[in-house]
């Protein structure tokens, strides 16, 4: 069985944080995007079946309401196993919620971001902590019951009491899943640009330091923990049996096919990514063309720690795995980034804060 990922790249506002290729884009321009993507969509074959769905972006929770039904419909095997859309906060409507269940959608992911007003309000977001409670409600009473809040550790003004705050609030609100991401500072967001140019705009000059960062994730894992919500995958909390059946496709290197700009997909040997903005996605479409950019053969064995290394429960290795990485794991095993259990290996807590090191000595391998 495949997964379906679908890319809405379409936002009211570009937040300052944010490095995807997403953003505020012409009506008329998302007008054309709804019916490229729907034809990309229903002239695919879906040989194997489809079992999860994910709906990201963007903003895929302020698509048209037909425009999803339509996309959806042209998908088989529903009712799916899961089937997710992303939310920004302040989207969410009686109306859009119900049309979304008789869509088949039975997960909402909401980017929630930060509790903490001062926080989102320098990230270019518009909701407060009262809306998400408002709109987790409305789900609930909708009976969407599986949800998952985003938050994001590394926002400027974030401190050790803000971080607590938004932790407060996940205990309050008691979703099944949270995801906890590390602020990316990098030239395609506004305010990493600002970051990395020591500039003031965004509140890059109040930017928490790595170590604060750390912290603030160690923290969280300890919260989460306390929830009962432990840790899955190095950004991914979940209560057990509320894990991200489509996101583990991505981590334990199972088929899944992406439609739409900048969508990426896998079909167990061969990768390949469609183009990445809007505009381009939508020009090749007028012209006739695939929207497929880059195809690339996969490399199981650096994969499967690279990709693998990420779950908690780590990976079950080969004997040809340990004659081949037998000199990375015994450093990491002795330095405490890595742990044995019989065949399989796992980052520590120490690695996991260090996992990019470790990931890039098994490419390098
Ligand atoms: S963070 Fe989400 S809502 Fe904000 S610009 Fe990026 S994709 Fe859009």
């Amino acid at each position: 069985m495949t997964g379906i990922y679908i890319s809405y790249p379409f936002c009211a506002q570009k937040c300052t944080y944010c490095n995807f290729a997403s953003g505020v884009f012409p009506r008329a321009l998302e007008e054309k995007y709804g019916q490229a993507l729907s034809a990309e969509i229903r002239t695919s074959s879906f040989a194997g079946g489809v079992d999860t769905v994910y709906l990201g972006g963007g903003t895929p929770s302020a698509m048209p309401l037909e425009l999803l039904d339509e996309i959806l419909r042209a998908i088989p095997g529903r009712p799916w196993r899961e089937a997710t859309i992303e939310t920004a906060p302040g989207t969410v409507t009686l109306e859009r919620a119900r049309a979304w269940i008789l869509s088949g959608i039975n997960r909402v992911s909401l980017g929630v971001q930060s509790f903490v007003q001062h926080e989102l309000a320098r990230t270019g977001r518009r909701h407060s902590a009262a809306v998400v409670e408002a709109e987790i409600a409305l789900l609930r009473g909708c009976g969407l019951s599986n949800l998952n809040i985003d938050l994001i550790a590394g926002l400027p003004g974030q401190t050790e009491a803000s971080w607590r705050e938004s932790l407060d609030w996940i205990e309050k609100l008691a979703p099944p899943h949270v995801s906890i991401y590390m602020l990316e500072v990098d030239e395609d967001s506004r305010l990493g640009a600002e970051i990395l140019l020591g500039g003031k705009r965004y509140g890059a000059f109040d930017a928490p330091s790595d170590d604060m960062c750390a912290a603030f994730y160690e923290t969280a894992v300890e919260r989460l923990r306390g929830m009962g919500i432990p840790r899955y995958e190095i950004s991914n909390f979940a209560r057990p049996g509320w894990e991200s059946i489509h996101n583990l496709k991505y981590w334990q290197r199972t088929p899944y096919t992406g439609f739409g700009a900048d969508a990426h997909s896998f079909d167990g040997a061969r990768r390949w990514q469609n183009v990445e903005s809007a505009a381009d996605y939508v020009a090749r479409w007028d012209r006739g063309e695939s929207a497929r950019e880059e195809s690339s053969d996969a490399n199981a064995g650096e994969e499967k720690f690279f990709v693998g290394l990420r779950l908690s429960e780590g990976v079950e290795t080969s004997a040809e795995d340990r004659k081949q990485y037998a000199e990375p794991i015994e450093r990491f095993v002795e330095s405490g980034l890595l742990e044995r259990d019989g065949a399989r290996i796992r980052l520590t807590n120490q690695g996991v804060l260090l996992s990019n090191e470790v990931f890039q000595e098994f490419l390098n391998a």
